[in-house]
This record gives C-alpha cells, structure tokens and sequence, in this order.
C-alpha cells in the first residue's frame, strides 16, 4: 500500500533556526547589533500564553532578544496602542507583535496599523498585505504561517508553477496570504471556505493542498488527488482519554486516510507549527539586517 513521504517540519525548521543562529551572531560580531522582537498579550488566554511563551523560548534559543508586555483583560485600546509607539520607538526593537485575537472590546484594525510596517513581522499591515498581492511589489515581510508553509514545500524540492493548488479557508493570517503566495509561485489557485458547494469536487483537481480551517479531519482521503501533496496548517484539540491532558491535536486532514492517496502529507504536529515561529524569528533577522543595511 502507497504510504506519503513525510514532511518534516520540525527538522527544517530546526535547521533554518541553526541558520539563523550563525546569522545573528554574524551580525553581532560585525557590527554589534543584537535583533530584538518586542511581544505584546493582552488578557489569559491559555493558548495565546502557550504560543507567546513558545515565541520568547524560540529567541533565546537563536539569539535574539525579546521584550514581552503582558497586559491583564481590560487594558484600554490606548493603552496598548501607547505600548506599540514606544516599542516602534526602541531601537533595540526590530519587530513587533500583537498576539491574536485581542480581547473584544479592542479594534483590531486599530492596533494592527500601529505597528510601524518596518517593524510588522507579522506581516498583517494592511500595505504588507497589499503589496504581497500586486504585481511587481514587495512587501517587507511575508506572514510567518503561509511562508512556513512555501518554505517546506522549497526545502522538499516541491514544484509548484503551472501547478493546481486549492487552499482550504480564506482568513487575512493563513488562508488568504497563502493563496497569495501561491500564485506569486505561479501556481493556478483555488480558494475553498465555509460557502464552497461541494468542496471535495474542486480539491481533488489539487496537486497541492493547503488547509487552514480549524475543522478535525475535515479533508478525506476521498478529497484528494493520488500524488497531491498536503500541507496541514489546522491545529485542533480533540478528546483523548489517553493522553494525560485529556485531548491530544490533530490537523484538518484525516491523515490515515490521506497517507494512502498523497505523495507527501506534513504531520499535526511537527509540520508547519515549528515553521511558523521559524518564520517569525527568520523576520525579525530581516528586520534588523534592513534597518542597519547589514547583508
Ligand atoms: P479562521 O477561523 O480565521 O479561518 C477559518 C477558515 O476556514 C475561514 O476562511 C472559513 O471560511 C473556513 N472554513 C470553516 N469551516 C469550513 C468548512 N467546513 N469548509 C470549508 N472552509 C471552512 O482560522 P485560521 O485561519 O486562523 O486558522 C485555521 C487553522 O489553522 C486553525 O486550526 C488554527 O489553529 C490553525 N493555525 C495554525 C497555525 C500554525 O502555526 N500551524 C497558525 C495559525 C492558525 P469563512 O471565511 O467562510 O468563514
């Protein structure tokens, strides 16, 4: 029986932060400047914290400096918005960012064009967005998921021109930038969200599938084209009486099922989760190299 090859995101993503390591302290050595990322929270999230935590823990392991502002629940929009002018201020501070989602009482529009777009390593400034999408343009840097998600499929000698590619969910920090990425791949890009009639019909014409629904084994094997290559972006928590929490994750693909049809399938977790922070530190290392001309 046909078994997928593996996409190892937690080695590749081991190695680009071996990478950046030798580039941090490069940089260092050369010209005395340490990158620094700068992490605002706001409220108790546990996840939000967990994702936070994991950040902080990921730049001490590379070298970069991090500055974390934890505020409580009823932080006025002010507030944070005072936080984001003097981190977009501090020299020492080459990215910012706004763990999502804010608490409902804040205007996420608001905080997000704050951030000073030499500074948005999230990439979700709207002229970072913008750019990305037109012709021509560069944005200054590209959301950390979807780039995790290219970035695998690079490093795994993955071909996408004149490629059919479908995405699964359109939202403006996965979904949406990734169809974006895609096509600037020259791949031909399909977008999939909660209105698609018959869904499984359009993403079985895919040589490649990105999901980032949020919906446990949502894509079956059914789904997809034999050969396709699956990338898994969903991260959802299910019951597991085995596990000492209680629930164990699983992705939006149902991934038994898919091992039989795909040539390559990425694994929930250890696929594009580690890529993601691997991202947002290779970001906040382009930050600091473009802000002091260091190459
Ligand atoms: P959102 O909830 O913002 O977006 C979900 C998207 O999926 C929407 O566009 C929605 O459509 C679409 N959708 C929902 N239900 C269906 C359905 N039944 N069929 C087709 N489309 C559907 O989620 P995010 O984009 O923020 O995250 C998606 C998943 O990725 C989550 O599981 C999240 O935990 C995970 N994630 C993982 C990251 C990582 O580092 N690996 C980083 C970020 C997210 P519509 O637009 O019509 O509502």
């Amino acid at each position: 029986e046909a078994s997928a090859e593996v996409i190892d995101g937690k080695a590749v993503a081991k190695q680009i932060r071996d990478e950046i390591t030798d580039e941090v302290s490069r940089m260092k050595e050369a010209i005395g400047v340490i990158p620094g990322l700068a992490v605002i929270l706001v409220g108790d999230r546990k996840d939000s914290a967990t994702y936070v935590r994991n950040k902080k823990k990921a730049c001490e392991s590379v070298g970069i400096n991090s500055f974390e502002v934890h505020l409580p629940e009823d932080t006025t929009e002010q507030e944070v918005l005072t936080h984001i002018s003097v981190f977009n201020d501090n020299p020492s501070v080459h990215g910012i960012l706004v763990q999502l989602p804010l608490p409902s009482h804040m205007n996420e529009q608001n905080v997000l064009n704050a951030i000073k777009i030499e500074k948005d390593v999230d990439g979700f400034h709207p002229l970072n967005i913008g750019r990305l999408a037109m012709r021509g343009r560069e944005p200054l840097f590209v959301p950390c998921t979807p780039k995790g998600c290219i970035e695998l499929l690079h490093r795994y000698g993955v071909s996408l021109k004149g490629k059919r590619a479908v995405v699964i969910g359109r939202s403006n920090i996965v979904g949406m930038p990734a169809a974006l990425l895609l096509q600037r791949e020259d791949a031909t890009v399909s977008v999939v969200h909660s209105r698609t009639n018959n869904p499984e019909e359009i993403t079985r014409q895919a040589d490649l599938i990105i999901s980032a629904v949020g919906q446990p084994n949502m894509v079956r094997g059914s789904w997809i084209k034999p050969g396709a290559v699956i990338i898994d972006v969903g991260i959802n928590p299910v019951d597991d009486i085995n596990s000492p929490r209680g629930y164990r994750l699983v992705g939006d693909v149902c991934y038994e099922e898919a091992c039989k049809v795909a040539s390559a399938i990425t694994p929930v977790p250890g696929g594009v989760g580690p890529m993601t922070i691997a991202m947002l530190l290779q970001n906040t290392l382009i930050s600091a190299e473009r802000i002091y001309n260091f190459h």
